[in-house]
């Protein structure tokens, strides 16, 4: 039974690695039809914070990564917060001490300060000397009794430790170069080790898979599952997030912090897809996948080794594709708080302009590439106000003839029935084949003098939802712009 876990420590948000790391996890859960716990990793009390939490879950919750067992939904190894099961850590401690595989240690910061500059100064590395590896019992109960502050420090054997690892291979380390590590501080706080063996152990996780950073922490933690006489899970480290320049991925490369995708127009389907071929690929060059295609295709020996690349410009292709499978309607309504919070929305989308707000929503879907793009790409329709783009007059609306021609444009799509884009499009080639125009140079005239703007979808489709009014209007007050006088380099909107 696969049993896997996100482990997050709630001291920032929940960034795009730790998001690709809970997708993996996830997705190996789900194919298997295993568990998927959450537990938060909050022993730090300072660099915690409750927000945190809310934020990393509001993530999580986004991208549709849904949980069994955790701190809100519960489960049989409750708590799932580590502050809340900080005796279990203490015991484990205790439990290890006492078999002799941990002992106490009250050298002070200081101390271990000199000793390491002074072996630093020599030209050596250092590592804990073991001072107080070989203290006699009673002295250490002595001092105990004392008040004396003791940390726990566990007891590396000799030998090497080695782990498979199912990204990397069998990976193994020398005990030689790691110290006796500290696992309970001396204010009786778990060091990280020691509270997710427990936690792993205690949950029963099958799986360990998180990033490649963890690596150099692993041989402790494998030695730690052999003290508490478990066995390890397998562990499958996953390939660092790099940016586009090839170095580890930061805020200068853009956003990082999953949250700040919805606000930016990003559907979570797109994201987990460009996540989830962030390090793992299906064996072909398949790109385009659901939720359910990953289920059914993840496996963790199709994580690769590699560093990952982020590339915005890739994640802007995924949005524009999983923008292309929603249906009109669908895309409607998560079209509504975007245009909402721009003041553009109406509640008559979804009542009588219903269906002239989803003809709107087909015409313009083909060129999203995110969901604020429509309120600018459809904004001419959707408010009265248009802003002229000045640059777009000084190309289409200057050229000898179209004030005539634009002109009787406007009276006939008065008239017109219906107002529809097969009749539209004939007047306007009619009136421009009788005054010798081309076609497209009328047509780019009307664009602009519709949209203020130089691209737009198919003109005529974009007339008969912009309606006969607006359009008749438009058309006429464009007028001023094509007056041989018109100095249209000054206009400004
Ligand atoms: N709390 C640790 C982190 O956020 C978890 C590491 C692990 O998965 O073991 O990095």
């Amino acid at each position: 039974m696969v049993r896997v876990r996100f482990a997050p420590s709630p001291t920032g948000f929940l960034h795009v690695g730790g998001a690709r790391t809970a997708l993996f996890n996830w997705l190996y859960a789900r194919r298997h039809g295993g568990t998927f716990v959450l537990r938060i990793e909050d022993t730090d009390a300072e660099r915690s914070s409750w927000d945190m939490v809310t934020g990393i879950v509001e993530g999580l919750r986004w991208l549709g990564l849904d949980w069994e067992e955790g701190p809100d939904v519960g489960g049989p190894h409750a708590p799932y917060f580590q502050s809340e099961r900080l005796d279990k850590y203490r015991e484990g401690a205790a439990d290890l001490v006492s078999r002799g595989l941990a002992y106490c240690c009250f050298c002070t910061a200081e101390t271990l300060q000199q000793k390491r500059q002074a072996a630093e100064a020599a030209g050596g590395g250092w590592i804990y000397d073991r001072a107080c590896g070989a203290l006699p019992v009673a002295e250490v109960r002595q001092r105990l009794a004392a008040g004396t502050p003791g940390a726990v420090r566990f007891k590396v054997p000799s030998g090497k430790t080695s782990f498979p690892d199912l990204v990397h291979g069998p990976i193994a380390f020398d005990n030689a170069n790691i110290e006796d590590f500290v696992i309970l501080r001396s204010d009786s706080q778990p060091t990280y080790h020691l509270s997710v063996v427990v936690d792993d152990i205690d949950m029963k996780i099958t799986h360990v898979v998180r990033g490649d950073d963890h690596i150099s922490n692993t041989p402790k933690q494998v030695m730690l599952y052999a003290a508490f006489g478990a066995t390890a899970p397998s562990f499958a480290h996953v390939p660092l997030i790099l940016g586009p320049d090839k170095k580890r991925l930061s805020k200068r490369h853009g956003a990082t912090s999953v949250m700040e995708y919805p606000r930016l127009g990003y559907l979570p389907e797109a994201m987990v897809n460009f996540l989830s071929l962030l390090g793992w690929s299906p064996g072909t060059d398949e790109e385009l996948f659901t939720r359910e295609d990953l289920i059914s295709r993840f496996t963790l020996e199709g994580i690769s080794g590699g560093n990952a690349v982020f590339n915005p410009d890739k994640l802007d292709w995924f949005n524009q594709q999983h923008i292309l499978r929603l249906t009109d309607d669908e895309l409607a309504g998560r079209l509504k708080p975007v245009l909402q919070e721009r003041s553009l929305w109406s509640d008559e989308f979804e009542g009588p302009k219903g269906a002239w707000f989803r003809a709107l929503v087909s015409l313009y879907k083909t060129r999203l590439k995110t969901l604020p793009q429509f309120a600018e790409d459809a904004r001419p329709l959707l408010t009265d106000e248009i802003t002229i783009d000045p640059e777009a007059v000084k190309k289409h609306l200057s050229k000898p003839g179209l004030h005539e021609a634009l002109a009787e444009l406007a009276d006939t799509f008065e008239r017109v029935e219906p107002f529809a884009a097969g009749a539209l499009e004939q007047r306007l080639r009619a009136i421009a084949e009788a005054r010798q125009i081309k076609p497209a140079a009328l047509i780019h005239a009307t664009r602009v003098a519709v949209t203020g703007r130089a691209v737009s979808p198919g003109l005529f489709e974009v007339l008969e939802l912009a309606g006969r009014e607006r359009v008749v209007h438009r058309i006429r007050a464009a007028e001023p712009f094509l007056l041989p006088s018109h100095p249209s380099e000054s206009f400004n909107g």
